[in-house]
C-alpha cells in the first residue's frame, strides 16, 4: 500500500518538501482533546483512545503527532520520522 498524508503545516518536525508528512503514523483528534492531552498522548495510544467528535466542523480537528521543529519533544511520543 502506498499512501500519502498531504500536509502544509511546514513548521512541524515531521513536514517534507512537496507537503507530504514524513510520520510513520499520525493520530488525528479534536481540538478540545488535543488542548488538554500531553505530547506523549499520540498515534501509539490510539487503540486505547476514546473517540473524539469534532462537532461537524473540520475547524475542531487537529493534527496531535505536530511538533515543532527543533523542539526537545520531538521523541516524546515515540512517533518515528521516516527518510
Ligand atoms: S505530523 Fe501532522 S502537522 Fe506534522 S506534517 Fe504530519 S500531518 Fe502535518
Amino acid at each position: 500500500m502506498n499512501q500519502h498524508i498531504h500536509c502544509l503545516v511546514n513548521d512541524c518536525h515531521y513536514w517534507s518538501q512537496g507537503n507530504l508528512c514524513k510520520a510513520n503514523e499520525i493520530l488525528v483528534a479534536s481540538d478540545q482533546f488535543g488542548d488538554v492531552q500531553p505530547d506523549r498522548v499520540d498515534a501509539k495510544m490510539a487503540k486505547q483512545l476514546s473517540p473524539t467528535p469534532a462537532g461537524g466542523s473540520c475547524m475542531a480537528t487537529c493534527c496531535k503527532t505536530y511538533v515543532s521543529k527543533g523542539s526537545a519533544e520531538t521523541d516524546a511520543d515515540r512517533i518515528t520520522r521516516m527518510s
